[in-house]
């Protein structure tokens, strides 16, 4: 017996009219690529119904409402009959076919080099190319290669499930009570994801439950226990524990992982490998604002949100506003008396008027019953923010004024993103000159918007004060100006430790060196995975692995998650104890990144401050290379780069 192909859809026998119902919600190329699957026909993209363009988040590429609706006529045909045959599908397209598929979908041809890992992300095969066989190990040998995880956020729960599916035994150490990390830790109003969540999820997981494009932290939350209990990671997951530090041990190849568990007992695990999975925005940073601790009313940092403290009515400070100050201000704007952001930088921002968007019930419909619509569609958003961004975001050394823009296209950028902003602050030309950033576009992360920030700041009850913060007193805020602003809660959207990777664990692995004496602030591991000295000691998410100009980290973890394993294979098969990069491997590949990001918009001299930079203005969070070369690196480790004992 043949098992169908998951994404090739459930049979249904919905009536004609749930079926043209479910159609109005749909992606109208992708539609017209599941037509494809179900009839076998390539002519159906062939004619002149085609999309005209893509644009991130743009998922109807630029069709007209007419030729949308003649898309739909014909669709519901095609549907009928597939359901009226019993679901039963032709023969699967071919390769050139599935290739002109790519650049029908994307109107841009995808080249040859892509085409691998687009169809491993794709998996229209049914198969998830991404496991490691370990099928040829012994049992026993498995056995004996106990692994620690650290962390069970999207990468911790990862490789728990790597690891189970390899049958390698694995503890993962979680210091919250519950999954998800990041999306576990912030819980403040207004919190959501700006990657397209259809793409923001693992590739081996089924998509069809989202009910916004860009999900809110508790469907976030939720999407990744319900991973965790349909994998039953959690018997392996030792919750509210915290890892104090590790220490290797030369002569027995094994790691002493000293853990304490919420009340208070220390123990110590004993672990072939470890793989930490803290993530890189994990440890809240506070500002370094003088009489912080003077301060009356409550506070807290925004990945610390306290629901206890009721903001309905109240006078609110809100000091900093990247990323999670956007999303809060916006929130809370409606139920507070006032609000005053302190933002010391403006922010550039993306223009998504989808960003908020609920995801009609015929896309899950559609996901779950069409021939791989979902596969399609995920593939439309992922290339969007494929390695496009990447070029954008190179300096280009000829171009003049490198503190407004440093290449054409980042000037096109600018000037999109700036008429965004004004044509919604309508003649405010003092809060014009408040919101409209003095460093190049996209050089911090350009965060999504629907409007919803600029419609906030415009509230009668909200002021954006950009003048810098003095100090704080027992009542409010103090500018350098000598104003106080009284308020009753001041909220601190200040970010997070991000060059003190792995903060606050002490790592001490060969001749007694401790990691983050080794690092300082400036973090290296060779392909962000592994450090000479620190044998067995595998990072997800680790130095220079951030994506700034696209990508989904989820697609990262999995590629990490992949040459971890692939590493772990080795070490059993080869019967070694130990493995670390050749010191030359791991500087070569630390000198190449560097030179790399320096040419990018990220480390631009107009950009005094920003979480990507250490104390030097130097970057070692990002990364700056393609997803593909990223992709083809760690699909195996070569042991040859490696020392293995
Ligand atoms: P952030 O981007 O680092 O923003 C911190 C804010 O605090 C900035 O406005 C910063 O000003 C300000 N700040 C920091 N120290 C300050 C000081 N001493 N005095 C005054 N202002 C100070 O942190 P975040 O907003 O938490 O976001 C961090 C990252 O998390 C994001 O870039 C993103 O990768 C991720 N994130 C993602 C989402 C999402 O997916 N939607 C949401 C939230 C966070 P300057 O700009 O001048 O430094």
């Amino acid at each position: 017996m043949t098992t169908r192909n998951i994404h090739a859809g459930i049979p249904f026998t919905d009536d004609d009219a749930a079926i043209a119902a479910a159609l109005e919600n749909l992606s109208i190329p992708t539609l017209m690529l599941s037509m494809l699957h179900m009839t076998g026909d390539p002519e159906i993209i062939r004619g002149e119904l085609k999309p005209q363009g893509l644009f991130l988040n743009e998922v109807q590429g630029y069709m007209s409402e007419e030729d949308k609706a003649e898309v739909r006529r014909l669709a519901l045909k095609v549907i009928c009959d597939y359901r009226d045959g019993g679901c039963k599908l032709p023969p699967p397209p071919g390769p050139e076919l599935i290739q002109e598929m790519m650049t029908w979908l994307v109107c841009a041809e995808v080249p040859e080099e892509y085409i691998p890992m687009v169809l491993e992300e794709m998996e229209l095969d049914g198969i998830d190319a991404r496991q490691v066989d370990f099928s040829g190990l012994s049992e026993k040998a498995r056995a004996d290669f106990p692994v620690v995880v650290i962390g069970c956020g999207q990468s911790g729960l990862l490789a728990g499930i790597r690891l189970k599916e390899a049958g390698i035994p694995y503890t993962i150490i979680e210091k919250n009570p519950d999954v998800g990390g990041t999306w576990y830790e912030n819980s403040y109003p207004g919190c959501r994801v700006d990657v397209g969540n259809h793409f923001y999820c693992y590739s081996f997981e089924p998509s069809d439950h989202w009910t916004e494009f860009f999900a809110r932290q508790p469907e976030l939350q939720a999407y990744f226990k319900e991973v965790m209990e349909r994998h039953d990671i959690a018997p392996q997951v030792r919750w509210e524990t915290e890892v104090l530090g590790t220490n290797w041990n030369e002569d027995s190849g094994t790691w002493s992982v000293n853990i304490r568990s919420a009340n208070g007992k220390e123990e110590v695990l004993t672990a072939r490998a470890v793989i930490s999975a803290v993530g890189q925005l994990n440890r809240p940073k506070l500002p370094d604002i003088k009489g912080i601790d003077s301060f009356e009313g409550s506070c807290f940092h925004s990945a610390q949100w306290d629901h206890s403290v009721d903001y309905k009515g109240k006078r609110v400070a809100m000091i900093g506003a990247g990323a999670s100050g956007f999303q809060i201000a916006p929130t809370i704007a409606p139920d507070v008396a006032e609000l005053t952001i302190f933002q010391r930088s403006a922010q550039w921002m993306f223009p998504n008027p989808d960003y908020h968007k609920k995801v009609g019930p015929g896309v899950q419909w559609a996901i779950q019953h069409l021939p791989f619509y979902g596969r399609w569609y995920r593939f439309l958003i992922f290339w969007a923010g494929c390695d496009g961004g990447l070029e954008s975001a190179r300096v280009d050394p000829e171009w003049p004024n490198q503190h407004i823009s440093i290449s054409e296209n980042n000037d096109f950028a600018r000037q999109m993103f700036t008429d965004w902003i004004t044509e919604q602050v309508a003649g405010d030309t003092e809060l014009l000159a408040k919101v409209i950033p003095d460093y190049p576009a996209t050089g911090k992360r350009t965060l999504q918007d629907n409007g919803s920030w600029l419609k906030a700041l415009t509230r009668d009850n909200v002021e954006l004060v950009r003048d810098d913060i003095s100090h704080i007193t027992a009542k409010g805020v103090v500018t350098a100006d000598g104003h106080l602003t009284e308020v009753d809660i001041i909220v601190f959207a200040t970010g997070f430790e991000t060059s003190k990777f792995l903060f606050p664990m002490k790592v001490t692995g060969r001749d007694n060196t401790v990691l983050s004496e080794y690092w300082g602030d400036s973090p290296a591991a060779y392909l962000g995975i592994t450090m000479p000295l620190f044998p067995n000691f595998f990072c997800m998410y680790g130095p220079g692995t951030n994506l700034a100009s696209g990508g989904s980290l989820i697609f990262h973890s999995e590629c990490q998650i992949r040459y971890i394993t692939g590493c772990i294979k080795e070490l059993i098969d080869g019967g070694y104890s130990s493995m670390v990069p050749r010191q030359e491997v791991h500087d070569e590949y630390y000198q190449r990144t560097q030179k790399e990001l320096e040419g990018m918009v990220w480390s631009s001299k107009a950009i005094p401050h920003s979480w990507y930079k250490n104390s030097e203005g130097k970057i070692h969070v990002l990364s700056p290379w393609r997803l593909v070369d990223y992709w083809t690196w760690t699909r195996e480790p070569d042991i040859a780069e490696y020392v293995m004992e």
